[in-house]
C-alpha cells in the first residue's frame, strides 16, 4: 500500500529526455521505494494515508555530495584567503591539533545537518574511523552515506620535511587502515543506508603496490576506490622524486593499471588535457570540489572539460569546511557553473540543467548508486526533496515557453528553500524542520567547543605565522 504521495507538484525526475520535467505531477512512495512518478491526473489518491500538497514546489531527487570530509567542520571560517602553501601547515594544522575526537564528531553532525537541510541526501564521507561517524551521525540522522575509510602509509609527522624530501612509507600503517576498511563492509552489511568504499588518500601517500591490492579488493567486491588525484605542486614533487622526472600522478596510475571504472578521482586539477582524456577513456569517475579547490588553490578544477568535452562521468562535492566554508550543494551547483563559464570564457558552459544533473544522477553514477538513487524513477529508493518556490529570490515562476525554475534553482536558490527531505521514504525534514536532529542544541554545542578550540590554539596559530595573522592584527577578521 502506498505510504505517502506528493501531489500537484513540479516533478524534476532527472529521467528520460532533458530533465524529465512533469508539470502537475505526483510522486508516490511505498516501503521506501518510488512506486509512481507521473501526471497527477493518472493517480488516485484515495486510500493514500498521507497526501502532501506539492503545489508551488519542485519535487526532485535528493542531492548527492560525492566528496566530503565532515570532521573538521568546527574549524569553519578558520583557514581561507591565504596562500596555498600556508593552508595546511600554518592555517588548518595549528587549529586542527586542538580538535579532539568528540569535537570532530560534533563537527560531523553539524556538517551533515547543514547538508541535509539544504537538500543533500547522500554523502560520500571520507575520513579516519568512518564507522564511528556512520554509527553516531549518519544512522541516527537517517542519512545515506558512502563510508570511505582513509588509507595512507606515511608518517603523520612531516613538518620537518622540505617539500623536496620524500615522505617515508610505513607499510604496516597502510595494512592496519586497509583492515579497518575491510571491517566496514562486514559491519554495515545489509544496512540500507550504508555502502562502503576504499579511500587510499593519494598517490604520494600510498605505494603503487598497496593501491594495486586495494584496486583488486574493490573490483572483487564490486565497490570503488576513491583517491585524491593530482592535487598540485607538492604531490607532483613527490611523484617525480619517487617515480622519475617525467612521471605524473596520472602516468603512474596508468602504468600500474590503476585507471578504470573502479576509480573515483577527486579534484584532478594538476592534470593536462591528454591525461584527462585517458582517464575518461578508462571510465574513471571524477568527484569535483569547485569551491574548495578554487578557495584553497586559486585553481578552477577541470570539471567542465571532463564532462562536456570528454563525456566523462562526474559529480560535485564540498570537501571540508575550512577553506570553502560550506556543505551546501545548491551553492556548489552555482559555483561550479560560474567557474566553468569564467575559466572557459564561455557562458554556455555548465548550464543550469547540467549542474542539476551533476548534483543528482551524475553524483549517483559517480558513486555507483544510480541503480537505486539519483532520479525519481519507479523502483528506486525514495530520496526526495521539495523546494518551495514561494520565496522572493525564486519568484516569479513561469512555465511557458520554458520553466524558469530550472535556472532559478541553480543561480538563485540558497538551499534554504528546501522544506521537505525524504531518505529511503522516511521524512527526515518536514516543513523546514529536521526531525531527527536537535539543531539548536547542536549549534550551541558546536559554538562552545569551537570557542575552546580556537582559544587553546591561539598561541600555536600565531606562532605558525600565516598571512591571516597580519589580517587579524589589522582588524580585518
Ligand atoms: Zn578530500
Amino acid at each position: 500500500m502506498v505510504s505517502f504521495a506528493i501531489i500537484d507538484t513540479w516533478l524534476l525526475t532527472m529521467q528520460g529526455q532533458g530533465l524529465g520535467i512533469i508539470e502537475n505531477g505526483t510522486l508516490a512512495v511505498e516501503n521506501g521505494d518510488i512506486v509512481y512518478a507521473g501526471p497527477s491526473d493518472s493517480f488516485d489518491t484515495a486510500n493514500v494515508p498521507t497526501v502532501i500538497d506539492g503545489s508551488n514546489h519542485v519535487t526532485m531527487p535528493g542531492l548527492v555530495n560525492t566528496h566530503f570530509h565532515s570532521a573538521m567542520t568546527l574549524l569553519r571560517g578558520g583557514a581561507q584567503d591565504m596562500p596555498e602553501i600556508e593552508w595546511m601547515n600554518r592555517g588548518v594544522g595549528p587549529l586542527g591539533a586542538h580538535v579532539n575526537d568528540d569535537d570532530s564528531l560534533v563537527g560531523s553532525k553539524l556538517a551533515v545537518a547543514e547538508g541535509l537541510r539544504s537538500g543533500t541526501t547522500t554523502f560520500a564521507e571520507y575520513g579516519a574511523n568512518v564507522a564511528r561517524l556512520v554509527e553516531n551521525v549518519y544512522l541516527p540522522f537517517g542519512v545515506r552515506v558512502v563510508a570511505t575509510e582513509t588509507i595512507n602509509e606515511i608518517s603523520p609527522n612531516r613538518a620537518h620535511l622540505k617539500p623536496t624530501d620524500l615522505y617515508e612509507f610505513d607499510p604496516s600503517k597502510g595494512e592496519v587502515a586497509l583492515e579497518q576498511a575491510e571491517r566496514l563492509f562486514d559491519t554495515f552489511q545489509g544496512e540500507d543506508l550504508v555502502t562502503c568504499m576504499y579511500g587510499p588518500q593519494a598517490l604520494d601517500m600510498v605505494s603503487a603496490e598497496l593501491l594495486s591490492k586495494i584496486r583488486d579488493r574493490a573490483i572483487s567486491r564490486g565497490s570503488g576506490m576513491h583517491l585524491h588525484v593530482a592535487q598540485g605542486g607538492r604531490e607532483r614533487l613527490q611523484i617525480q622524486g619517487r617515480y622519475g622526472e617525467d612521471a605524473s600522478t596520472v602516468s603512474v596510475l596508468r602504468e600500474h593499471g590503476l585507471l578504470g571504472d573502479f576509480l573515483i578521482a577527486a579534484h584532478c586539477h594538476d592534470t593536462d588535457e591528454s591525461e584527462r582524456e585517458s582517464m575518461a577513456d578508462a571510465k574513471v569517475r571524477m568527484a569535483s570540489c569547485q569551491s574548495s579547490i578554487s578557495m584553497i588553490d586559486g585553481i578552477v578544477p577541470p570539471l567542465s572539460h571532463y564532462v562536456e568535452d570528454l563525456g566523462g562521468t562526474a559529480g560535485l562535492g564540498t570537501d571540508q569546511a575550512p577553506g570553502p566554508g560550506n556543505h551546501n550543494m545548491f551553492r556548489e551547483m552555482r559555483t561550479a557553473s560560474l567557474l566553468a563559464k569564467v575559466a572557459h570564457r564561455d557562458p554556455t558552459r555548465l548550464s543550469a540543467w547540467k549542474a542539476l544533473e551533476l548534483a543528482t544522477i551524475g553524483g549517483a553514477r559517480t558513486l555507483k548508486l544510480d541503480s537505486i538513487i539519483g532520479s525519481l524513477e519507479v523502483g528506486k529508493r525514495a530520496d526526495v526533496i521539495t523546494v518551495d518556490l514561494r520565496h522572493p529570490n525564486l519568484s516569479p515562476t513561469v512555465s511557458k515557453p520554458f520553466r524558469n525554475f530550472v535556472p532559478n534553482l541553480v543561480y538563485s536558490a540558497s538551499g534554504a528553500e528546501v522544506d521537505n527531505v525524504f531518505i529511503n521514504g522516511r521524512r527526515v525534514m518536514a516543513d523546514g524542520r529536521l526531525r531527527l536532529v536537535d539543531e539548536s542544541a547542536l549549534v550551541a554545542e558546536a559554538d562552545e567547543r569551537a570557542e575552546r578550540i580556537f582559544a587553546s590554539a591561539e598561541s600555536d596559530w600565531r606562532a605558525a605565522g600565516s598571512m591571516l595573522v597580519q589580517h587579524v592584527d589589522r582588524g580585518s577578521i
